[in-house]
């Protein structure tokens, strides 16, 4: 197969750990008998500088004709970076909203999981968190309440303000079909987590991931109150497979479990449209205090590559080698800085593409 990948190597840190996951999917290509023809694609501080705005028309058209982009993060230290004298409109984070907005990137997946080797790193107790766990968060991304309108008017000399949550049914049928296709590709379990003992959007949202549910018998389907799940999080994230939820409550929810696996080097991220393209990043930023110097886990950003392959190339068996290398990395006690503990052996941004490459 030829693999047509856009790059976006970003700000900070992202072009070191970019390269990285390049060298992992070229050591898979090659392994696997695939070819990919790479894109280099300008976005962020890196492409203010060279174009003035934080991603251009031409960019985005270009993306288009990709079958996945590979992004390491944008951006740059807010104090001193030049780009943040600029209008937040030009700014490096303008170019993450253009770019989701025009390839409508409606689905974001999180998967927060937690290797046996690292649970040294998670702030839970270890009877909860013994064997790990492995749970993938599915957020709405283009609608709710960062998008429905919103005002602040003075009501009989009161400041009141007003945000409004909407959804139709066609976005939340186009979101739960995805969050059960890619449940069907994991332990096939969906829990769908709304707010439907108070809020209309969440009833809508019920009843629409039900009838999404029909079509699919294999996957088991439970519905979770957002503030019971805020709690099942730290209690029993084991239970989890694929959380489902809307913009607001993703949110919240994805960065709480991002956290509990506790490094944020290590946690992969994708935003899909409708057709098997995608976004894949690392969830961290681009790290400005830590660029250049060789220290960067890209650990984050070659998982990301993997759920490339998997959700828009199809190619399961090639990403399960490069979640399996990562794997055997952390077990044979290869580490960053980031990650690093007692014992282990320590190593660069370079040191861990090699070794995860040589285990592909
Ligand atoms: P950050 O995630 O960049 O850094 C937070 C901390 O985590 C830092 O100490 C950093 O050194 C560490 N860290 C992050 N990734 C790491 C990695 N791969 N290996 C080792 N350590 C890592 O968050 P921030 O400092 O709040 O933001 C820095 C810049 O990144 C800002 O300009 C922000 O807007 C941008 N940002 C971009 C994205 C994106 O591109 N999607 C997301 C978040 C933040």
């Amino acid at each position: 197969m030829n693999l047509k990948i856009g790059v976006i190597k970003g700000d900070g840190i992202g072009p070191e750990i970019v390269a990285e996951a390049m060298k992992v999917l070229d050591k898979t290509a090659e392994k696997y008998g695939h070819s990919i023809e790479y894109i280099q694609l300008l976005m962020g501080g890196a492409s203010i500088d060279v174009h003035g705005v934080p991603l251009t028309d031409e960019t985005i058209e270009e993306a288009k004709k990709c079958g996945a982009v590979l992004m390491g993060s944008i951006g740059g230290d807010a104090k001193n970076s030049p780009w943040y004298k600029l209008e937040p409109s030009k700014r490096p984070e303008a170019g993450l909203l253009k770019i989701r907005k025009a390839l409508n990137l409606f689905a974001n997946l999180r998967p927060a999981v937690l290797y046996d080797e690292l649970k040294g790193a998670c702030p839970l107790k270890e009877e909860i968190t013994e064997g790990g766990f492995d749970m993938l968060i599915m957020r709405e991304l283009t609608g709710g309440l960062y998008f429905g309108e919103r005002k602040t008017v003075e009501e009989n000399g009161v400041l009141t303000a007003y945000d409004s949550l909407t959804y139709n049914e066609n976005e939340i049928r186009r979101i739960a079909k995805r969050g059960f296709d890619i449940a069907m590709k994991r332990r096939k379990k969906v829990t769908s987590v709304d707010k439907a003992n108070v809020l209309d959007s969440s009833r809508l949202w019920r009843k629409v991931v039900e009838e999404t549910a029909a079509q699919y018998p294999e996957v088991t389907l439970e519905h979770m109150l957002v503030d019971n799940c805020a709690m099942q999080l730290v209690k029993d994230p084991k239970q989890f497979d694929v959380i489902l939820t809307e913009n607001m409550f993703g949110d919240i929810l994805s960065d709480e479990a991002s956290m509990v696996t506790g490094s944020i080097g290590m946690l992969a991220s994708a935003s899909l449209n409708e057709t098997k393209f995608g976004l894949y990043e690392p969830s961290g930023g681009s790290a400005p205090d830590i660029a250049g110097q060789g220290i960067a886990n890209p650990i984050a950003t070659i998982l990301s590559a993997a759920m490339m392959l998997r959700y828009s190339f199809d190619l399961d068996r090639e990403a399960d080698a490069i979640e399996a290398a990562v794997e055997k990395v952390l077990k044979d006690g290869w580490r960053t800085g980031d990650i690093m503990s007692d014992g282990k052996e320590k190593t660069g941004t370079a040191g861990m593409g090699d070794l995860i490459a040589a285990n592909i």
